[in-house]
């Protein structure tokens, strides 16, 4: 939808965020919130698209959070450009952006050292096992934590995140769950012409690392038309995977297949009803990951 473009308050503290959404309630009007770390590209600005069709505003927060960082380097060159996101968000017509530091986050919640103390941490639900979980450690924990604290300076009416990540959005619920707000609403993964699942860290890899990235998805593709063939055995789909994967350019980190609806660390070992495809794999020091629900329609 084209929207005409609307001046864009951008808030450079999450206490004149969380004062500027207080008002916004006030008034009775409700709000959506997409919660990113910036770099935004067209899957960041579906997710603000969908907050303002379902809301009377959509705000976005960019904040690199490093408590989910469990690689220093990760963190250091992750790519930032406010200015650019700020005009991205003006020209999909988003209402509010908002920023901060750790600092202004978790005021008085820090040590000397300027590290979180141990009661701000917020531990993540069942569905921070396995996978990401398991590779990343301290990966969800740090996202459970800035998530809560996000929700909490926001009061969203919806929350909206992008099914690219998905054990992310299975976490999210839960802490939703536990917290009896906001509503998460989980929206479609944006792909480039390649297929490649956009990304903030695309935009590290190098122009011939792109075109060979498509090859996450091609294995996706190659799990889905086996689970269109009539497969259901998880072992057989993540095999369909692997051999797409074998032998190309990327380092492989896993390629499995799970319940979407019924989290397990480990891959179901019995024909399933409902399956999503996860994959993770590394190409010129980048690491990325994709997945796709092999029981719904393309
Ligand atoms: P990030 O800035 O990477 O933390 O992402 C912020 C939000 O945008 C998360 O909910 C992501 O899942 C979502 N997102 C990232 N990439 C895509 C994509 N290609 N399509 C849809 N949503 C995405």
């Amino acid at each position: 939808m084209n929207r005409a473009p609307t001046p864009l308050v951008s808030l450079p503290d999450p206490a004149a965020a969380r004062r500027w959404c207080a008002d916004w309630r006030a008034r009775g009007r409700t709000l959506g919130f997409v919660p990113t770390m910036g770099a935004l590209h067209d899957g960041h600005l579906s997710l603000v698209e969908r907050a303002l069709d379902e809301n009377d505003a959509a705000c976005v927060s960019v904040f690199v959070n490093p408590l989910q960082f469990n690689e220093q380097r990760d963190f250091e060159r992750y790519p930032r450009d406010l200015g650019a996101d700020a005009q991205l968000l003006e020209g999909a017509g988003c209402t509010m952006l908002f920023t901060g530091t750790l600092a202004g986050f978790f005021p008085g919640e820090l040590d000397a050292r300027g590290e979180l103390l141990p009661a701000a941490w917020r531990e993540p639900g069942p569905s921070a096992t396995g996978l990401e979980g398991d590779l990343r450690p301290g990966h969800f924990r740090g996202v459970a934590t800035i998530v809560e604290r996000l929700f909490d300076v926001v009061r969203p009416d919806r929350a909206y995140f992008g099914h690219k990540d998905f054990q992310q959005t299975l976490v999210v619920k839960d802490l939703a769950r536990a917290l009896g707000y906001p509503a998460i609403v989980v929206c479609p993964t944006a792909r480039e012409a390649s297929g490649l699942a956009r990304s903030s860290r695309n935009e590290l890899l190098l122009p011939a690392d792109r075109e060979r990235a498509a090859v996450l998805s091609r294995a996706l593709f190659a799990a889905r038309d086996a689970w269109c063939a009539g497969e259901r055995r998880p072992a057989r789909l993540s095999a369909a995977m692997r051999t797409v994967l074998a032998d190309g350019p990327a380092t492989l980190e896993y390629a499995e297949i799970r319940d979407p609806e019924r989290w397990t660390r480990d891959e179901p070992v019995g024909p399933i009803e409902r399956a999503v495809a996860l994959v993770a794999a590394r190409l010129g020091g980048v690491r990325l990951i994709d997945n796709l629900r092999l029981d719904e329609p393309a």
